[in-house]
């Protein structure tokens, strides 16, 4: 085991975070908690096998960069802006009640005024990782609290990135140790910072936004499903890591940039497809390390302090955030679940606290005080969400069982949009039995709300074309916009049910090329019928009535 640390902590995480999960779900609470347990039981503070911490940990920040590519698939720049009103002030605010509080405990333990401030600051940033699976399990990352909540997190994330630069030039000062600079040294790692940030942002808006793409569309032209995922994961990473490297931004940052440019193109559902069993992976060792971190004597050592730092995390920071939220005007299901996803620290807290005390800044009891504040908020977060995010409002995905449906020959619309909308409405009228699949739960939900027949799901998943009964089915109508996204499902379609009647939409002749490749002849061309239906409409011969100017 010696020869092989890398081999031998990927190992025990996954398989000890495996069987803890298990038990977790036989036990029915969230697997999240049986995967820190899983790193306290590998970590150095209990006996028998010894998991490398730091290798744990940079596996762990691999599970980041997934997790925040795959929310910048989901998210464009519009998003981004449409929340800046609330995340920004909120996120900053947040910050600051959170810092003072734990600058107060650290007052009250008799600790230092800087000690106290990076101490706060540890415990007001949120973990990305706990809150987008928060928001995921229950499809919430595409609605606007999601969106408020993850526009809060990038702000809390840029701020974290100045902190970490700021840190040592405060050290320096506090210590003396810069000649003569002052406070007005500061100005030049801040500037620094600064100018690096908004230099990636630019190369990626100006550059990346072109080159990326491109690059994809390519690779996805190739046919090769293999070269695709590597691609996706190349840039997935690649970004991330030159982002971290050249620019000293984040590799969450970097990653949720990369997703986000890639999230404008047709390619997107299908990058994100590639990616997901890795992101699932590596979001577990996420867990597991920082269970590893966990020293369970810091319960009996500090006890007090422990309780009240977990309720600066847990209380002091959602009552802010709440607060906040409802200040801007939103409605209080809103404001709770921001707040329920903000109740937690994780991966920032670990790099200020170590920052912190290699500076000399943090005693270790402060260090010790995050680690087990970390442990215990991100063991309670799952609770604390279900308990606060009403069951109403989640989404059935998950467990709802869906029903085969029993008719013969029915027909199975993929996407209830624009389109599918139209072509719903005309079934019904015709009386014809028909499933529609659709993977957006708001637009699952109308067509629910509309009284139809519906599976909310991708249909890239061979498993829920099965489960609209793809096997009896007569006819599947590929009602979605990505050309290329209908051919895989297409492909899924034909496996399972070779005699089926398959119609697809599709918006580029790209697109109809690729399709009638894979062998499909039924293939609408949008623009194409919308030029025949005007053609058609100028040859018709009426009596034209002679338009008019508007009065006024
Ligand atoms: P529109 O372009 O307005 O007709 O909308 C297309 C609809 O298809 C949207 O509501 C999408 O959520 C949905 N959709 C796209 N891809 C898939 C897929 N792979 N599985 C299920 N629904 C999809």
């Amino acid at each position: 085991m010696h020869h092989s640390p890398l081999i031998a902590t990927i190992v025990a995480g996954l398989v000890v975070a495996f069987l803890m999960g298990a038990l977790a779900h036989r036990l029915k609470v969230s697997p999240i908690a049986g995967y820190l347990l899983a790193g306290v039981i590998v970590g150095p503070f209990t006996p028998g096998f010894v998991a490398d911490t730091g290798l744990a940990n940079q596996l762990a920040e691999i599970g980041v960069i997934l997790l925040m590519f795959g929310v910048g698939l989901h998210f464009s720049l519009r998003d981004l802006l449409s929340v800046r009103n609330i995340a920004i002030p909120g996120a900053l605010v947040q910050i600051g009640v959170a810092t003072l509080m734990g600058m107060g405990l650290a007052w009250f333990l008799g600790w230092g005024i800087l000690a106290g401030f990076v101490f706060g600051l540890a415990l007001s940033v949120a973990s990305t990782v706990v809150l987008l699976r928060a928001l995921q399990a229950r499809n919430l990352v595409q609605t606007e609290r999601g969106r408020i909540a993850v526009g809060w997190l990038i702000v809390e994330d840029l701020a974290m990135v100045l902190a970490l630069v700021l840190l040592p030039a405060i050290a320096n000062i506090v210590n003396g140790t810069t000649e003569g600079g002052g406070v007005s040294s500061l100005v030049a790692p801040l500037a620094g910072t600064f100018f690096k940030v908004a230099g990636f942002m630019v190369l990626m808006l100006l550059v990346g936004r072109r080159v990326i793409p491109a690059a994809l569309h390519w690779v996805a032209h190739t046919g090769s499903r293999e070269l695709f995922r590597l691609a996706v994961l190349a840039i997935a990473l690649g970004v991330a890591f030159g982002a971290a490297f050249v620019f000293d931004v984040s590799f969450a940052l970097g990653a949720f940039f990369a997703g986000m440019i890639l999230g404008e193109t047709p390619l997107s559902r299908r990058a994100t497809e590639e990616t997901l069993p890795l992101r699932d992976a590596f979001a577990v060792l996420f867990f597991v390390s920082v269970g590893m971190l966990f020293d369970p004597m810091v319960v009996i050592e500090q006890p007090l302090p422990l309780l009240a730092t977990v309720a600066i995390i847990l209380l002091g920071k959602s009552i802010a955030a709440y607060l906040i939220v409802r200040a801007f005007g939103h409605s209080g299901m809103k404001a709770l679940t921001v707040a329920a996803s903000l109740a937690q620290i994780g991966e920032f807290s670990f790099i200020l606290a170590a920052l912190g005390t290699q500076l000399g800044m943090l005693p270790a009891a402060g260090r010790d005080l995050i680690l087990a504040g970390a442990i215990i908020s991100i063991f309670a977060n799952p609770f604390i969400f279900s308990l606060i995010v009403s069951r109403l409002e989640e989404a059935p995905v998950e467990d709802e069982t869906p029903q085969p449906t029993e008719a013969r020959g029915h027909v199975i619309l993929i996407g209830y949009g624009r389109v599918g909308r139209l072509i719903a409405k005309e079934l019904r009228g015709r009386g014809r039995p028909f499933i529609i699949i659709e993977d957006q739960m708001d637009m699952a939900r109308q067509a629910e709300a509309d009284g139809l027949d519906v599976l909310p799901g991708n249909a890239l998943d061979p498993r829920t074309l099965e489960a609209a009964g793809i096997g009896e089915a007569g006819t599947l109508l590929l009602a979605i916009p990505e050309g290329f996204e209908a051919g895989a499902i297409f492909q899924h379609a034909r496996d399972l049910n070779p005699h089926l009647r398959v119609i697809a939409r599709a918006h580029s002749h790209a697109e109809v090329e690729h399709l009638e490749r894979l062998g499909l002849p039924d293939i609408v061309l949008g623009e194409r019928e919308i030029a025949v239906r005007m053609l058609s409409l100028a040859a018709e011969n009426r009596r034209i009535t002679p338009l008019r100017p508007a009065k006024g």
